[in-house]
Parts: structure tokens; sequence; C-alpha cells
């Protein structure tokens, strides 16, 4: 099928509170102009550098978000444009962004990523690290940067209930860390689920989805 078809059998499923972030990774513009034209307007990347890349290749009404691990020095080639970063797992690198995000005058939207798989190879902070990170004053000082939402990564395994307890465990988190209402922290976005495990997501209360290879085909390396 197309992607054009897979974009559009996708989004039929959607229910309307529920965003779709096309993950485009290792894909060439062309894949990916494919999906603009069939109307998407939303891109996931994990490198900074290709996003960039992308970035300056294709039409400009277009959100990019980072959805993979951020290393702090690269934080500075994504702050002119980046429309939300979904994988904060530390508060330096928070800092950072601030940092990088004044220098354009900009406030960067940010999901705190939560560690809810149980596989050890995940990133993400546990749901206490995540508050007390927002009850600093530190935290407070960061103006150019706003926490959005959540963002975690079920197990990579077949067994549903597994995946569930886990998404149901993100849930938990939001509704925990949203009543930790500041300035610079108001939670309504929940992103999680990706192309095999997306309608158990939604069922679990997901906002946002990160689908890539349903779209796009399948990619040419293990990621
Ligand atoms: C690659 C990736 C996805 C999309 O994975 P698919 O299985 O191809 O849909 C979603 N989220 C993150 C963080 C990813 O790195």
């Amino acid at each position: 099928m197309s992607i054009l078809e897979n974009l559009n059998n996708i989004k039929q499923t959607l229910p309307d509170h529920v965003t779709l972030v096309a993950v485009s990774k290792t894909k060439p513009v062309s894949d990916l102009m494919e999906a603009y034209n069939a109307g998407q307007r939303i891109f996931g990347e994990n490198k900074i550098q290709e996003m960039a890349d992308k970035y300056e290749e294709m039409p400009k009404d277009i959100d990019w978000h980072m959805i993979g691990h951020v290393q702090r020095n690269k934080v500075k080639y994504m702050a002119s444009f980046v429309h939300l970063i979904h994988g904060i797992d530390n508060f330096k690198l928070l800092e950072e962004i601030n940092k990088q995000a004044k220098k354009y005058n900009r406030i960067i939207d940010c999901l705190i990523q939560i560690k809810i798989a149980e596989e050890d190879s995940k990133f993400g902070m546990t749901a206490s690290e995540a508050s007390e990170i927002i009850q600093s004053k530190d935290f407070l000082e960061l103006q150019n940067i706003k926490i959005i939402g959540v963002m975690g990564m079920a197990t990579f395994t077949d067994d549903q209930n597994q995946i569930k307890k886990e998404f149901s465990r993100l849930k938990n988190t939001f509704s925990e860390l949203k009543q930790l209402d500041t300035k610079n922290c108001k939670l309504e976005t929940i992103s999680m689920g990706m192309s095999g495990d997306y309608q158990l997501a939604i069922d679990c209360g997901s906002t946002m989805i990160r689908v890539g290879s349903s779209i796009f085909g399948s990619r040419n390396y293990s990621n």
C-alpha cells in the first residue's frame, strides 16, 4: 500500500483527541513529501542532524518533533525550529534547551519521558524524579521551556497485558503530575503508542501516537 493509503487508514481509526506524529526517521524526503501531500503536517525524527536537514529541505508549515534521546550538545541545532521535544530525561537537558530557546526568543514545548518499561534499555525518569524537578525552584526559573506532557515507551514484547500495564502506569503518572500546575508546566499530552501498539495506547489514554513503519514501511536497520 502507498504512504497515502496507509496514512488514511490510520487516520480513519483515530479519535479526534489523538494527534498523529508521522515518524519518518531514516526515510528520504520524497517519502515525507508523499505524506505531506496527503495532508500530514507533524513529523517525528530521532536524530537532530537528520531532522535539521529535512527541515531545511521541506515546506515550512511542518511541526517537527524530536522523539529520540537528546544529546545536550546538539540542542543548538534544533532550537530555532523544533516544535516539541519528547524525550526529556534529566534537568540539565532542560536547562540547555531553555538556554538555546532564549537565543531565539522562543518557548520550546517539552514532554518528560517516564520510564514505564520493565526493560533496562529504555530511557526516562521515575514519577518521583519528575515530580521533584517540577517542584524545584530552579525549574521555575526556566522561562523558555514549557512541559506540556509525558512520553513513554513500552517494553518490546507481544504480551498485551504487560504493555497495557506499562501504558496505564504512564497514564497514572500523568494524572499525578498534572496536579503540579506551574507557570512552565501544564500537562495535557500523553505521548504513547507506536505502529504495533497504538490502538492499545489509545484505549489506555494516549493523546499522541508516534507511528513510523505502519505509514512508511519497515526501516532498513534495527532501531
Ligand atoms: C521509531 C520510533 C517510533 C515509531 O516506531 P514504529 O514501530 O515504526 O511505528 C516511535 N517512537 C519512538 C521514540 C521511536 O524511536
